[in-house]
């Protein structure tokens, strides 16, 4: 099936990619979930990776964990019976041995293993228990290729999904290239920051096919003068794109809640007074609030430094000037902290306060959105629940989104949906903070202030960094803090996501420290806990009629329990500084000093050592969220290349964040030409440039 061929020398972005030789409708439909549906979405679709196949590598000069073709003669392949059953095959060329093993093989591969056979191997050799091991490495017999047929460029890996091999996408993603040539692919941008390579086109055909003489450490890191001049250009398109979706919020109506009736007295019924931080944050959250267009504000604020009650003067506000404000919260035990919070607070207000949440059982949850929908509950907590269609309210004033980190982007836009012409102010609030820079950039659509102060009277927690070879000792410890009458948090933590996993080991290690500890009272609480079971454990943790509680890290987020002051994190080696940050903030809440372990696997690598140093000597999330950049460093970061909600194709935040300064300055001065602005977005962001679009 062929397209029509529009008449002279099109734009690459209007031709479909059915045009292309072998794309159907049905790998087209495959295409499309990777984003791509033009000739110009493959020409701009890069690698993340790139492998060196251009150079056979003898047996006896292979490294451990480094990937490398091979080729040699089989001595031998049989199967052998070890924890599981294998495939061994051993290969041998003049200089060297090695192993090919396979757990999943048929008998006509065995067949045609016989020894003599000569084979062409590409795989990343391990250690095993016959020496240096390929697991499946990928492999040819050599009478079946000519030996000239090694690969002439680096091979590039791209991002892809099920259905669409690596070799398939390289072919169709070549043949892009080919139309390229014949079409155009405009230049859009004058006077890049960075290092000249010619065209853009040329560029792109680098990265796509780098000879075998490109410097692979140099594009592994993605520090290549083509990969930084396309990074640049992405970035630029993701940050015009932001400032579009701002001016696009701004044409739009809100109402303006420039009353406040509740504040002082919500004040006075405190028993504290708002830091100085808090006090300037509501301020310049008041500010916009008073204006006829929407706010669209980002509050940074460390763990504990008191971001609900900031949320509160924004609500008590909605509601003083007549409209509804709802707060979402991304879990079921945060949300049902803050409505007790906030009844206890707004309930003498005179105030009626509502939750709806995933689990409540229907009859009730139907009452509760009623009073939503006629407009008698005032105030509405919830959870993901809340952005379903069937919650409608009758006036939306002002909308918050608590952890914001948790939520994507159409989470976001579905909730802002619910105002009916009129869009409700949007407060989002988060703890991760964000270095400066990359907050420019990554929410170049929001307006941000920060809670740079901690309430008085806190103590910071004291870190250690403890293996689990003393894991005795740590349990020990546990026991002697409850003695004293307080309270403690034992978090698992595991690689995999799934929520399963991560439950059966929060049960094995409940298990095991109710055996050791017997005269505690422990309780365990995971992501598979129903619901009442959950707050039922909650509230006895929080009422002090439990000493341990086992959980995973679904107490990541904002669950504040004064009297727990010990808190020992399993595996902090496999979290994120931030989340590590997040958690620890549980303890230290109230007076008395605080102790967080964090009990590592051994060996730890280098990196991890540094990043559990950085958590021992800091309670500062800003200083750590700084840290944790400048640590990670370029290698880390590759393969992941997504930070909060940007999905990038060729550019990251963190490694690239030096190109971030003039990537402002460029879009500022561009921000006055829609039509390159439109080019750009349109290039880089395909049709999800929507999303955040109202
Ligand atoms: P976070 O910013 O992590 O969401 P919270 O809003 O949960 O923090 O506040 C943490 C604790 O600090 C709560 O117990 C809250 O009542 C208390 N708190 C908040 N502001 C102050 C203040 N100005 N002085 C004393 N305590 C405060
Ligand atoms: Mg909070």
């Amino acid at each position: 099936m062929k397209a029509e061929t529009p008449a002279r020398d099109p734009l690459l972005q209007a031709i479909p990619l059915t045009q292309l030789k072998g794309i159907g409708e049905s790998l087209a439909g495959k295409l499309a979930k990777l984003g791509l549906s033009t000739v110009q979405d493959l020409v701009f679709h890069l690698p993340f990776l790139y492998q060196d196949r251009t150079r056979v590598t003898p047996l006896g000069s292979l490294r451990p964990n480094v990937e490398a073709v091979i080729e040699g003669e089989v001595r031998g392949c049989d199967v052998v019976y070890g924890k599981r059953r294998s495939l061994l095959c051993l290969l041998q060329d003049n200089t060297g041995t090695v192993a090919l093993r396979f757990y999943h093989f048929s008998n006509a591969q065995k067949q045609r293993l016989m020894p003599g056979t000569k084979l062409r191997c590409y795989g990343e050799p391990r250690r095993g228990a016959a020496g240096l091991e390929f697991y499946h490495p990928e492999y040819l017999h050599l009478d079946d290729v000519r030996s000239e047929n090694l690969e002439q460029t680096l091979t590039p890996v791209y991002p892809t999904t099920e259905g669409v091999g690596q070799q398939r996408l390289r072919n169709i993603i070549q043949q892009a290239l080919q139309l390229a040539n014949e079409h155009s692919v405009p230049e859009l941008l004058q006077n890049l920051p960075t290092e000249n390579t010619g065209g853009l086109l040329d560029a792109l055909r680098f990265l796509h096919s780098p000879p075998k003489n490109a410097p692979l450490d140099q594009l592994l890191e993605g520090q290549h003068p083509s990969q930084q001049r396309l990074a640049f250009e992405e970035l630029l398109a993701h940050h015009l794109s932001l400032l579009k979706v701002r001016a696009r919020i701004q044409t739009h109506k809100a109402w303006p809640l420039d009353k406040d009736h509740f504040g002082d007295a919500f004040l006075q019924s405190l028993p504290f007074s708002l830091t100085t931080a808090q006090l300037r944050v509501a301020t310049e959250i008041a500010e916009d609030l008073a204006k006829l267009f929407p706010m669209l504000r980002l509050v940074q604020g460390d763990v504990g430094s008191g971001k609900t009650l900031v949320a509160a003067l924004a609500v008590l506000r909605a509601v003083a000037c007549g409209t509804q404000a709802a707060l979402m919260a991304p879990t079921e035990i945060l949300a049902e902290q803050h409505r007790l919070n906030f009844c206890n607070w707004f309930v003498p207000l005179g105030i009626d306060v509502v939750a709806v949440t995933g689990r409540q059982k229907a009859a009730d949850k139907r009452e509760q959105l009623a009073r939503v929908a006629r407009g008698d509950a005032q105030v509405v907590i919830g959870t993901h629940a809340l952005i379903q269609d069937i919650v409608s309210f009758a006036k939306l004033g002002l909308i918050i989104i608590d952890e914001q980190h948790r939520f994507g982007v159409q989470q976001r836009l579905n909730l802002r949906n619910k105002g009916d012409g009129i869009l409700p102010h949007q407060l989002i609030m988060t703890a991760t903070p964000i270095p400066r820079t990359l907050a420019m950039s990554a929410y170049a659509d929001l307006d941000c202030s920060t809670i740079d102060e901690l309430p008085p009277g806190r103590t910071p927690v004291e870190t250690v960094v403890i293996s689990n070879s003393r894991r005795d000792r740590v349990i020990a410890r546990v026991s002697e803090a409850c003695r004293q009458d307080r309270q403690a948090y034992w978090v698992c933590t595991l690689i995999e996501e799934s929520e399963v996993l991560e439950a059966q080991a929060a049960e094995a290690t409940a298990e095991e420290l109710s055996l050791a500890l017997p005269h505690l009272r422990i309780a365990l609480l995971h992501g598979r806990v129903k619901t009442p079971e959950k707050e039922r454990i909650m509230t006895a943790f929080k009422q002090g009629e439990l000493d341990l509680l086992v959980a995973t890290t679904v107490i990541e987020v904002g669950v504040d329990v004064p009297k727990a002051s010990l808190m020992i994190i399993e595996n902090p080696e496999r979290l994120g500084l931030a989340q590590l940050h997040q958690l620890r903030g549980r303890v230290g809440r109230g007076s008395a000093a605080s102790h967080c372990v964090l009990l590592y696997g051994s060996p730890l690598s280098k990196l991890a050592q540094a990043r559990l140093r950085v958590m021992r000597n800091s309670n500062d999330g800003f200083v750590i969220a700084e840290k944790d950049l400048e640590i990670r460093g370029p290698g880390e970061v590759l393969g992941t290349r997504q930070t909060g909600e940007l999905q990038l194709k060729i550019a990251d935040l963190q490694r690239d964040a030096h190109l971030l300064e003039q990537v402002r300055k460029a879009a500022s001065s561009l921000q006055q030409q829609p039509e390159l602005v439109n080019a750009l977005t349109r290039r880089w962001l395909g049709h999800s440039q929507d999303y955040s679009g109202v």
